[in-house]
């Protein structure tokens, strides 16, 4: 019933407003050359899917990752970087979904992470009210070509061909906060063909997820459909063809991808 044709409205008037044209663009003006098409997750409960704005990701957020990386914990304030929206990659929950093998990397590496997803946004949001721009969580991973990160971050140069490329932000659909609470403690783990590899608590965050939005909305503006990757825990390690990952956090469904 003019499915296809209702996406495209919602997705134009979305892109019109990332660009911050606002409303206007439906009505009169230029006709829109190209559209891009609209990431969306599914959420899980609902016949609804989110439209993803921004993708932020938290670096260095667990002690014992940060030390891994060559950092001080204790004295480095938290810093962020982006994906592409168009880097998420969407996992069913109960499939093992396929996940290309990156062009240019010999060091692949996996990096399990809570992932919250925004129904709100503002400047300078207090950390006590945080939470409330929250709309759901899901479990996501921040796959990581680690030799060109390590090799840009050696030359003074972006990260973005280490963190921000096509299919790098696998994840699973989102469960809603009124379903699922919001995740300031419990287990996260990924193992690699059923061998345990990575495994922490959520707690051992250096900076929540109410203190990452308090921050990040000091340096940006922030919007309904932004999401967050709130970091990983220590032993990143780097994947092959044929690796089967299985990420898990206490309260969420698995999520499974298959290098290939
Ligand atoms: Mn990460």
């Amino acid at each position: 019933m003019g499915g296809n044709r209702r996406n495209f409205i919602k997705g134009a008037a979305f892109a019109g407003a990332a660009l911050g044209a606002g409303e206007a663009s439906a009505q009169a003006g230029p006709k829109t050359l190209f559209t891009p098409a609209v990431t969306t997750i599914p959420v899980v409960g609902t016949s609804d899917v989110f439209a993803v704005r921004r993708i932020y990701c938290i670096g260095r957020n667990y002690p014992a990752h940060s030390r891994e990386m060559g950092s001080d914990p204790t004295r480095e304030p938290p810093f962020f970087f982006q994906k592409p929206r168009d880097a998420v990659q969407n996992v069913k929950v109960g499939e093992v979904a396929d996940h290309p093998y990156p062009t240019l990397t010999k060091n692949y590496h996996h990096e399990v992470e809570l992932v919250a997803a925004l129904k709100a946004g503002g400047k300078n949001i207090p950390k006590e009210k945080a939470l409330d721009l929250v709309y759901g969580y899901t479990v996501g991973l921040d796959m990581t070509r680690r030799d060109l990160q390590q090799a840009m971050g050696k030359e003074q140069k972006p990260w973005e061909i280490g963190k921000s490329f096509d299919m790098s932000a696998p994840m699973g659909p989102l469960h809603r906060v009124e379903d699922v609470g919001h995740f300031t403690k419990g287990a996260i783990s990924l193992a690699i063909n059923g061998r345990v590899q990575q495994e922490a608590d959520l707690s051992w965050m250096i900076w929540s997820v109410a203190e990452q939005i308090a921050q990040l909305s000091e340096a940006f503006e922030l919007f309904p459909g932004d999401i967050i990757y709130s970091g990983t825990p220590d032993k990143v390690s780097p994947v092959q063809k044929g690796d089967v990952l299985l990420c898990k956090i206490e309260g969420l469904p698995d999520m499974s991808i298959r290098i290939v």
